[in-house]
């Protein structure tokens, strides 16, 4: 039976690994081709030079060969962990447990712990080179290297005041609460879940990034103005400093109830107009208003519900743990789950985006009609396209697969039919 899953499982992770790595080849050659001639499609005739529109096909092309490499060596991570160290960490983590943490699930804590920290330590590498190499040699990277390592400090801290708490307390509802223990959990995570929402914009996103309220000037007033308009009620419009770590410019809409907050980087509001500016926010309240939000949060909900059931089922299921030499224990079930289900959750993803990219449709429309005008949301969404060098012509098999937002022409293509 172990031969079977095991067999399962390699095939369904090579039947991922060809779907990817034969997007991105897909995606590659279109560009390349699109490119040819270097004619600036339609929708973007002159509104990037011919220097810009071949600097975002460079940088695009570039990204997309690193992509190879990046997808291939974080498959070989995973196979090494899989198969070679896991039975390793935890003996290694029994033996540690014994000594340093001699209670209740100090095992299982440090087991956890210790994939948890192998992966980030894999993928350092990639990363590393993203960001101080192609992010850099398109003049996008702002991070030091002691920036960098900082973050990873943070994030390690952050890992060990807040992930090994939860992880104790779900270790522990598994172990006390008997058959129904995946409910509890259930019960707890989604808890858990929505006191970050909560707790995430105000004191651990400040962790990493300043968070200033708009500064006083036109921008601030009519954005004031705009929020009474469409009943948004918050004081929570932020400027953040994402200029600290990169060029590239954003915005987003966070939390729930008083605690959301719309934030813009610094890098947006330097490079727009007022009127686009104010277009931007508008879309971000539209995700509001629609609530788009609330809606993300019942589906991942969802989510975590069946995965918990199957985890249940898996876990009385003693070849599920032989195949990749463990013992049964609730810790190596959740490291294996977690491990093992890339390959069965790939197809969830284009499901997301396509939820997504409705929403981001949506909120476009929501902008154009609170503004009456359609202009301003198209000049925002040009300006960002050409600012961040986004691709102008993917696959559209790679979009449909990959993108959480539309492509720049589907969106000022939708923008230009909304009536007014
Ligand atoms: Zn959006």
């Amino acid at each position: 039976m172990e031969t079977v899953i095991v067999g399962l499982f390699v095939a369904l992770f090579a039947v991922e690994f060809i779907a990817e790595f034969g997007l991105n080849e897909l995606n590659l050659d279109y560009v390349r081709r699109r490119s040819a001639g270097n004619k600036i499609p339609d929708f973007f005739q002159g509104k990037l030079s011919p220097e810009e529109y071949d600097q975002s096909i460079q940088y695009t092309l570039a990204k997309g060969r690193f992509q190879r490499w990046e997808e291939l060596y974080g498959r070989v991570v995973t196979l090494v962990i899989l198969f070679g160290a896991l039975p390793l960490l935890d003996r290694f983590s029994g033996n540690l447990a014994d000594w340093y943490l001699p209670f209740a699930y100090g095992r299982g804590l440090i087991f956890c712990f210790a994939v948890a920290l192998l992966l980030c330590i894999a993928s350092l590498p990639t990363e590393f080179y993203s960001t101080f190499k192609l992010e850099a040699r398109f003049g996008f990277n702002k991070t030091t290297w002691q920036l960098y390592l900082a973050d990873k400090v943070k994030g390690l801290i952050l890992g060990i005041v807040i992930g090994l708490p939860f992880l104790f307390v779900v270790l522990w509802l598994m172990d006390a609460t008997g058959s129904y223990w995946w409910i509890w959990t259930f019960f707890f995570v989604v808890g858990f879940q929505l006191l970050m929402v909560i707790a995430y914009p105000m004191l651990i996103a400040p962790l990493f990034n300043k968070f200033e309220p708009l500064p006083e000037g036109e921008l601030r007033s009519r954005i004031l103005q705009l929020a009474e308009q469409v009943g948004f009620k918050t004081n929570g419009i932020f400027s953040m400093d994402g200029s600290k770590r990169s060029a590239h410019s954003n915005a987003y809409f966070t939390g729930i109830g008083k605690a959301k907050r719309i934030v813009l980087f610094d890098t947006l509001i330097a490079q727009m107009t007022t009127e686009q500016g104010l277009a931007v926010l508008a879309h971000e309240m539209g995700h509001f208003k629609l609530k788009h939000i609330r809606r993300m949060l019942v589906v991942q909900t969802l989510f975590l519900f069946f995965g918990l059931y199957i985890l249940s089922l898996l876990m009385d299921y003693q070849p599920f743990f032989a195949a990749f030499g463990l013992d049964p224990s609730n810790y190596a079930a959740l490291v294996l789950f977690s491990l093992l289900s890339g390959p069965f959750t790939f197809y969830l993803g284009p499901l997301i985006n396509w939820l997504s990219r409705k929403h981001e449709y949506e909120a476009d429309q929501f902008a154009v009609k609170t503004l009456h005008n359609p202009t301003p949301m198209e000049e925002a969404l040009v300006n960002l396209t050409v600012k961040n060098l986004t691709n102008l012509t993917p696959h559209p098999w790679y979009s449909a697969y990959h993108y959480s937002h539309p492509t720049p022409t589907e969106r000022i293509h939708a923008i230009r039919t909304v009536p007014v």
